[in-house]
């Protein structure tokens, strides 16, 4: 708790109010919110409300505040959590993480970066070259992920679209020796379309006039992790070629007449063609071939080309826009992760290699229309408050052992039930996804829904519109709902197999790889095989997203976690607006009453007693202004003692702990009256 402050600011810690009610803890949030205080613990995570303005909080003089020091020294604040993860990851050799969440536009990357930016600071004091060097490659990534992974959308003018993870590593100095980025569902459909009063990705208008200066940003952040000049040519030919890709959707390939006409047009009018043969370095008959056939091999194991719909084939053309654009995002990371990777990193030599990450990724979402996207990010959620629960529980538990004190059971929602609707073989959803999407012949995405109703419809936290047929938010036939522990979300099933099976014609990949541009013929390797090679049942968009989720959370559970939950105060990007309906929402969903009664269920409160005394001992004839006895833990005892308290605290081995907040009010009032 950071009472420096006193309470005129609110209360530094939600554990320290007098009841947990929504109540409370929104006029809390708001009070301090309102004085400028956007930072409040629930014991050792931070809640943070996102400004929306400049604050005066992470300058040098900030970041020096908080060097080194305990969290209860100062008032709350990111750096106070970086610190403390970078402490333990130092002094006790642990590997942690720092996991931000919230929902879009809370502040999570904003966080990340001033998170990574202190951690940048306060470590190699003695400026050696090749530590700066990777420091310098880690924080420049950040530009280059933003420019490729985020855009303007309605809720935030620079949206990440993409889950991101970062391992930092670090040496037995505590300095910086590399690190590996792993990211997340790119949401690569933002490509060929979007919301009105949406933007595609960043990068695509960094070399126009508007964002000139950003692209100039990203250039030399791209030389300086080491980009090579020929491999930025091929990161914005492969832009180029995405922009022709999507800008003839509507007129070359909509033109009027039979098919095998349009071809013709196509072939001889083509520009787009023409452009994309040059930048992606292949043969315009290939791209034209590409783009209006396909491969297929019959089942006598003969070869031959299909001409595609015109259906077809604008499908095709999104399908391998949206692939390009997530290939060049893959390969990009791919290539900045072999530059920061830890080399010639000997164990015996330079003892333990630590490691501190920090996760950035999509809170829960709840929109008006929720598809398969929101329904994997979701999922992803519910995976993350499980090991939230878990690990804030066993970290509590691991404190009371270590400081000897009798640990007692906590009784909490456990959302293991919920997970295993989506995620169980053979019988969760997104099994009954793949089965659907495996079966061969037309099996369309209300067949789908059929069978969930039947296999799920008797699970407690699956409804279909069976079982509410008055409910007008749930057609029959489209609908299935959720009861998340976030709230319940209904799922429209359009385009769910479509987008899990997330096809692209193998023509487009051996067309890449063929390519005379070699960076394009690493991002497709697969492009090797021909039709005949190819494997019927590749593993299919949830799956993947499924089994990287399942590897994040064991990467998660072998660290000793912080936790950033990140509130958004308004829709309008308003430094002054409190909207007390959306943050009771984010405050429900992110589970911060429930976090504030699991840290309140044993002991709401625990400091170390030479602190505690420092702090109270002008409170007691015994202690003030020092005390004789033989330790501190005896004159903490006289306070409690004299301001009879006793049967409120344990004494653990090193801190005081106090059950109740009140105990501590009375000390609080009887110091500020002295
Ligand atoms: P998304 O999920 O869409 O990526 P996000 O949670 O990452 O959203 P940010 O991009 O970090 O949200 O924040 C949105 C905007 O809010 C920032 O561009 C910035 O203008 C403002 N903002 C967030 N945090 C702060 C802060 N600590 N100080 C000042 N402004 C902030
Ligand atoms: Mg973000």
């Amino acid at each position: 708790m950071a009472e420096l402050e006193g309470f005129e600011f609110g209360k530094s810690d939600f554990v320290l109010l007098d009841e947990v009610t929504m109540e409370q803890f929104l006029d809390n949030l708001k009070m301090r919110f309102e004085k400028g205080r956007i930072y409040t613990y629930i014991g050792e995570v931070v809640v943070s409300v996102n400004p929306y303005r400049q604050m005066d909080i992470y300058g040098k003089d900030a970041i020096d505040a908080y060097r080194g020091r305990e969290l209860y020294e100062n008032p709350p604040h990111l750096y106070a959590v970086a610190d403390a993860a970078y402490k333990a990851m130092k002094r006790r050799a642990k590997d942690t993480c720092i996991v931000i969440s919230g929902e879009s536009g809370a502040g999570k990357t904003e966080a990340s970066k001033y998170i990574m930016q202190y951690i940048a600071a306060i470590t190699n004091p003695s400026q050696r070259l090749e530590v700066e060097s990777v420091k310098n490659v880690l924080l420049k990534s950040n530009c280059v992920l933003e420019a490729f992974g985020n855009a303007k959308t309605n809720r935030n003018d620079n949206s990440s679209r993409f889950g991101k993870y970062m391992d930092i590593n670090f040496n037995f100095n505590g300095d910086p020796t590399g690190g590996h980025i792993n990211n997340y569902l790119l949401e690569k459909s933002r490509v060929v379309q979007q919301q009105e009063g949406e933007r595609n990705f960043h990068s695509f208008y960094q070399a126009s006039s508007d964002d000139r200066c950003c692209h100039k940003a990203v250039m030399s952040a791209l030389k300086v992790i080491g980009f090579t000049e020929a491999e930025i040519n091929s990161i914005y030919k492969i832009l180029s070629t995405i922009l022709h890709l999507v800008s003839y959707s509507s007129s070359a390939l909509t033109v009027g007449g039979a098919l095998e006409q349009e071809r013709q047009i196509f072939l001889s009018e083509g520009d787009a063609v023409q452009h994309i043969a040059e930048l992606t370095s292949t043969e315009p008959e290939s791209v034209n071939k590409a783009l209006l056939y396909r491969t297929v091999a019959t089942g006598g194991g003969e070869v031959i080309e299909k001409g595609h719909s015109e259906q077809e084939a604008s499908y095709g053309r999104d399908a391998f826009a949206k692939a390009l654009y997530e290939r060049l995002f893959g390969w990009i990371v791919g290539r900045i992760n072999s530059v920061i990777e830890v080399k010639d990193y000997n164990p015996a030599l330079h003892g333990k290699n630590t490691v501190i990450g920090v996760l950035d990724i999509y809170g829960f979402e709840i929109f008006d229309n929720n598809s398969f996207e929101q329904f994997c990010i979701n999922y992803c959620n519910e995976k993350l408050q499980q090991l939230f629960i878990e690990l804030i529980l066993k970290q509590e538990q691991a404190e009371y052992n270590r400081e000897g004190i009798t640990w007692q059971h906590i009784d909490y929602f456990n959302n293991q039930i919920i997970v295993d609707l989506v995620e169980q073989p053979h019988k969760g959803i997104i099994s009954i996804l793949d089965d659907a999407c495996l079966t061969a012949g037309k099996v369309t995405d209300t067949v789908c829904l059929d069978s969930m109703n039947q296999k799920l419809g008797q699970h407690a936290h699956y409804t279909s519109r069976k079982l509410c047929p008055t409910d007008k938010t749930m057609e029959f036939n489209r609908h299935f709902r959720i009861r998340h522990y976030a709230g319940d979300v209904t799922y429209s099933v359009e385009s769910f197999l479509d987008k899990n099976k997330d096809p692209l014609f193998q023509d487009f990949k051996r067309l890449m790889f063929n390519s005379l541009d070699p960076v394009l013929t690493e991002m497709w390797p697969d492009g090797k095989l021909s039709i005949t090679e190819v494997t019927k049942r590749p593993l299919t968009a949830a799956t993947l997203f499924k089994n990287s989720i399942i590897a994040l959370v064991d990467k998660l559970a072998c660290k000793e976690p912080y936790y950033v939950r990140c509130v958004k105060p308004n829709e309008v990007k308003s430094p002054m607006l409190f909207d007390e309906a959306r943050c009771r929402h984010q405050v429900a969903y992110l589970g911060l009453l429930e976090n504030v009664r699991v840290r309140r269920a044993g002991f709401a409160y625990r400091q170390p007693y030479e602190r505690f005394l420092q702090r109270y001992k002008m409170t007691c004839e015994y202690t003030w202004p020092n005390h004789l006895m033989s330790s501190d833990r005896e004159a903490v005892e006289a306070i409690v003692v004299q301001h009879g308290f006793e049967g409120d605290v344990a004494y653990g081995l090193t801190k005081l702990f106090v059950r109740t907040p009140r105990s501590l009010f009375t000390l609080e009032q009887e110091r500020a009256a002295l």
